[in-house]
């Protein structure tokens, strides 16, 4: 049995399905306190007492980030103003921004759940935590700042940039670990270099790594540069922020806490489930959630789940790595294209660097996809004739993956625009 801070992660399934039960009843009655629940639930007569087994959750409609927009701001708040004491806003990457309430309890239960996932990666009492997510709306700062309050780690709460201090801090104050946006750990690097430092020369023991997708071959190449595992956290202001799910020391999948989400996952197009194991998209219910509770929450994140005993000892499933959202999707010449299958392509190749950046636009008609990669520097020493060589390998194997054959422009280490926050992977010109 692992070292657990909450019995709860080794609960046998059938104990973590009663109490599933409890909580889906509790948070239906807690939702009719929300204007935007009220009328719906009154309209299709349900309430708690409709929940006679967790499988009549699928009575229950979806909830969709269109019904927050439309709430905005207090639509779906299911407390008393007086009882909100912190609120979060959504970044916004996909539209409008929406606006997420906590109470004192949910507060707690978010710092708990936190300190649970740092646990299960081996942070304890006086670890030195830099924590370079942006602090402030995103959940992100404060989300593991809280949690790691809870365990008596050490914080330094620089939030994100200043890349220089931030080394200068690690090495001063003996980081043991961080929490980072993947893309930025990998633009730090060159800070590294500019400063003569060697990442694997600090005190850092592991990583925390969210908020955007990230391919397995990003993961490695971070490891290998940070010297320290880095582990995947998932989350999403609607339903707290980072904590909703996270690895184990198995790096095989994120348990999502079962104790605290209904997990679903289903055809984003008939919003039928899916069989376990196939890819589809992530549909929550919170289970502990007092402001703003949701049931059946379309987060369109798109993964499987894992339903394999995971031999860490956790009864929670696994969710597979993130592969990105349901809109990240764009259509060149008819084709259907995630940014992540051109990452994992990318990443294969040793010549690749640290960055890339993916522009389509339209040539007369004709839609247009560009491919720019920055290599690593011993790469780009070669000479043309090695170059163009390379810049036909790369568009070969990008086809063979998504069957449209890209321009592939290579340029220099460190020249494509850094980020700070989530990485803008996709630039779409025809949209402008
Ligand atoms: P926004 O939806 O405006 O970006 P959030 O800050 O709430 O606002 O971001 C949550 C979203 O970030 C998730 O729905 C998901 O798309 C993405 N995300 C968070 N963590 C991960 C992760 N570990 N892997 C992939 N995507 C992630
Ligand atoms: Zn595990």
């Amino acid at each position: 049995m692992p070292d657990v801070y909450d019995p709860l992660e080794t609960a046998p399934r059938d104990d973590l399905a009663a109490l599933q039960l409890d909580r889906l009843r509790w948070t239906v009655s807690q939702a009719l306190r929300s204007p935007y629940y009220a009328k719906l639930l009154a309209d299709l007569k349900l309430g708690p007492d409709s929940v006679a087994s967790l499988a009549d959750l699928r009575r229950f409609p979806f909830t969709d980030k269109k019904h927050l927009r439309d709430g905005y701001p207090y639509g779906l708040l299911a407390a008393p103003k007086d009882a909100v004491v912190r609120m979060h806003h959504s970044s916004g990457t996909t539209g409008m921004a929406i606006a997420v309430f906590h109470t004192r309890r949910d507060i707690e239960h978010w710092a708990d759940l936190i300190a649970r996932c740092l646990h299960m990666v081996g942070v304890r009492k006086g670890d030195v935590f830099q924590n370079m997510m942006t602090y402030g709306l995103f959940t992100g700062g404060l989300g593991l700042h809280y949690g790691a309050e809870k365990l008596g780690c050490f914080i330094i709460p620089t939030g994100a940039g200043n890349s220089h201090r931030q080394i200068q801090f690690m090495r001063i104050f003996d980081t043991t670990f961080i929490h980072i946006i993947p893309s930025y750990a990998l633009a730090l690097l060159g800070a590294f270099e500019e400063m003569g430092v060697d990442p694997r020369s600090l005190s850092l023991k592991l990583a925390v790594g969210g908020a955007e997708p990230y391919s397995e071959g990003i993961r490695e190449r971070l490891q290998e540069a940070w010297g320290v595992p880095f582990y995947n956290c998932y989350g999403l202001s609607e339903m707290q922020g980072p904590g909703v799910a996270f690895e184990c020391p198995e790096q095989q999948g994120l348990h999502l806490w079962e104790d605290s989400y209904l997990v679903e996952v289903i055809d984003p197009d008939t919003g039928e489930p899916k069989p376990d194991g196939e890819q589809g998209e992530l549909v929550l219910t919170s289970l502990a959630r007092e402001a703003m509770p949701l049931i059946r929450f379309r987060t369109r994140d798109l993964t499987s789940l894992i339903t394999e005993p995971c031999p860490c000892g956790r009864t929670h499933r696994r969710l597979t790595r993130i592969e990105g959202r349901s809109d990240d999707m764009f259509i060149v010449r008819g084709v259907n294209i995630f940014p992540l299958q051109i990452e994992r392509v990318l990443m294969s190749m040793p010549e690749v660097g640290r960055n890339y950046l993916i522009v389509v636009d339209r040539d007369g008609y004709v839609d247009r996809l560009t491919v720019r990669v920055e290599l690593t520097a011993d790469a780009f020493q070669g000479d043309l004739a090695q170059l163009r060589a390379l810049q036909d390998k790369i568009a070969h194997a990008l086809r063979e993956e998504m069957m449209v054959t890209p321009r592939v422009e290579l340029v220099e280490p460190g020249t494509l625009p850094r980020q700070e926050g989530k990485a803008i992977r996709v630039i779409d010109e025809r949209k402008l």
